[in-house]
């Protein structure tokens, strides 16, 4: 029974892991500020800024991942994403970790 969902929640814990790994264009961005910051002082926020942006779309997108159980946004569907939620579903409480079988 829980197996049928599996491959959905797999994606989920994937995307969570992902969303806080620095990839190419966020560690760009904090290259791109650490450089201005010694050379351009008044354009690091930009990239600091951007980089956020980067990893908040990420956060966004794997709090978003629809629950395999309910078809509701898995994390939360509250407009101001501040997390991916918890380890269970916010509609129908669905487990993202197996418990102990
Ligand atoms: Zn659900």
């Amino acid at each position: 029974m829980i197996t049928e969902y599996e491959s959905t929640l797999k994606e989920i814990r994937l995307k969570r892991k992902e969303a806080y790994q620095l990839d190419f264009p966020i560690l760009l961005c904090l290259a791109l500020g650490l450089v201005s910051s010694l050379v351009l002082p008044a354009f690091a926020p930009f990239f600091g800024l951007a980089a956020f942006v980067a990893f908040y779309r990420k956060l966004v997108k794997a709090a978003r991942i629809l629950c395999p159980r309910c078809n509701e946004p898995f994390g939360t569907n509250s407009n101001i994403v501040l997390g991916f939620g918890t380890g269970n579903c916010q509609q129908c409480g669905l487990a993202l970790y197996k418990n102990k079988s």
